[in-house]
């Protein structure tokens, strides 16, 4: 390429870069000047270390000390309609922080932060990823994706698809009542709010294949349970779930 046509695309980008993209970390403060860096700085991202914890093998939520992963109580007593969810960590410190920056800041280009960390915590899990055919991300309805400017499920699990070579499925689970939001309910409730909310469309597409929900919070599950009833209704061979952080 020219050496000037560079030098031009390159100041150009730089100039998009401080009007889209603010100059310092937006967890530290610290100035924001390696190549790549948007939002929040290297070192606060590589301050997100993966749970060591033990886990539940079924519903994979963290237990409190160590110890080899086991089923929980509630696994023990049924099973849920998915094989099983892992996530990177716990909701809270500066994986909460990002998280939140992501969702509720419009700072989508952190969905490939979180994409890196879901492959850096989880992308050596062999039972995760083994023949897994599509990439799902758990849908927002229309009006909340409107609201919200972008589905933050679905931008993590496009970046992810990209770094697996996994295909991304979109626009066939989708959700079909626009019900108050999960955190706003008590524990009891959450599992009626969203009964019946989600729906797949043009179900031959998905027939028969392994599938990897994604999203961004594990809160209860009763999400991700109710996608999976929904895809598994549909005729999905097995449904394997991936949050970013579990509260
Ligand atoms: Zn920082
Ligand atoms: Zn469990």
């Amino acid at each position: 390429m020219n050496p000037l046509l560079r030098e031009k695309l390159y100041s150009s980008a730089k100039f998009a870069e401080l009007i889209f993209f603010p100059s310092s970390c937006q967890l530290c403060y610290a100035l924001l000047d390696f190549p790549r860096e948007r939002v929040v700085c290297r070192s606060c991202l590589k301050r997100i270390t993966p749970h060591r914890s033990s886990y539940c093998l079924c519903c994979g939520r963290f237990f409190v000390g160590h110890g080899d992963p086991h089923l929980c109580q509630h696994c023990l007593k049924g099973s849920p309609p998915f094989s099983f969810h892992r996530s990177c960590g716990q909701y809270r410190g500066k994986l909460k922080d990002i998280i939140l920056l992501y969702k509720y800041h419009s700072f989508r280009v952190l969905g490939q932060d979180l994409a890196n960390l879901i492959q850096r915590s989880l992308g050596r899990e062999e039972r995760l990823w083994w023949e897994v055919d599509a990439i799902i991300p758990v849908p927002l309805h229309p009006k909340k994706k409107r609201q919200r400017g972008f589905n933050q499920a679905q931008v993590i699990a496009k970046c992810l698809s990209r770094l697996r070579g996994v295909e991304l499925v979109e626009r066939r689970l989708i959700k079909i009542r626009n019900v108050p939001p999960q955190t706003s309910l008590e524990l009891k409730d959450r599992q009626k709010n969203v009964l019946g909310t989600f729906r797949v469309v043009k179900r031959e597409t998905i027939k028969g294949k392994v599938v990897l929900l994604v999203d961004d919070v594990y809160t209860t599950g009763a999400t991700i349970r109710e996608c999976s009833a929904a895809l598994r209704e549909a005729g999905v061979k097995e449904i394997r779930a991936i949050t970013v952080a579990q509260a």
